[in-house]
């Protein structure tokens, strides 16, 4: 019985802390964005190309999440107004917490959206609010056409599914159509944007999606 109360307490407290980041997002006028995928399908890329493409009238910044090193961070610096690196020395997922400390060093002011990079892991981040107003999933396609179906808490809570490295379909026999069927059973709600993050092949449609869920916040 107390193992289930600490258990719950995590989760409350989490729940707690990213309701406040939220506000405090909403009350700069801020669109939160919490990208989760496996490490390696492609997030830092999705957002050195979305970043500048949003426009100069656009600004972002960015707050990554990393086991270890800066290496992110540092990709990302020239490209963002702010870059926040936080090390989780182990952790598999962020936590409220940590995007409450990392707000507290960011001028919010003048800024249209905050992407969290979460930790590489198709397990950890699922059940962690971080006070996001959208939940990105993405997975890309070296990672197989099982994927939605295997780590389907990823892709339920998602408000949006990317499915990313598109331009190596053929050459690795990826069936999208599994993809689509598995989402159609897990999360009917989210669109599937399929792009090419390094070729720019459906980019549009995903800036033209963040640029629409940005004004639909300050309507
Ligand atoms: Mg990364």
């Amino acid at each position: 019985m107390a193992k289930i109360n600490v258990v719950k307490s995590v989760f409350e407290a989490n729940d707690a802390a990213a309701g406040e980041n939220r506000r405090r997002m909403e009350q700069a006028g801020v669109l939160g964005v919490n990208i989760t995928s496996a490490p390696g399908s492609g997030k830092t890329l999705l957002l050195e190309k979305t970043i500048p493409a949003l426009g100069r009238e656009l600004r972002s910044a960015v707050i990554v999440g990393d086991l270890q090193t800066t290496r992110d961070a540092e990709r990302l610096g020239g490209l963002a107004v702010e870059v926040v690196q936080i090390n989780t020395e182990g952790g598999c997922h962020l936590s409220a917490g940590q995007v409450s400390e990392a707000l507290n060093g960011l001028v919010m002011k003048d800024l249209s959206f905050l992407f969290i990079e979460n930790v590489g892991n198709m397990v950890c981040p699922a059940g962690f609010d971080l006070g996001e107003h959208v939940r990105v999933a993405m997975l890309s396609v070296p990672e197989g056409d099982d994927k939605v179906a295997k780590y389907n808490t990823l892709f339920q809570p998602a408000d949006v599914i990317l499915l990313n490295k598109i331009d190596l379909t053929d050459v690795l026999g990826y069936d999208t159509s599994r993809v689509r069927d598995d989402l159609s059973r897990i999360n009917t709600r989210a669109p599937l944007i399929e792009l090419s993050a390094k070729t720019g092949r459906g980019m549009d449609e995903w800036i033209n999606w963040l640029r629409t869920r940005r004004s639909q916040q300050n309507a």
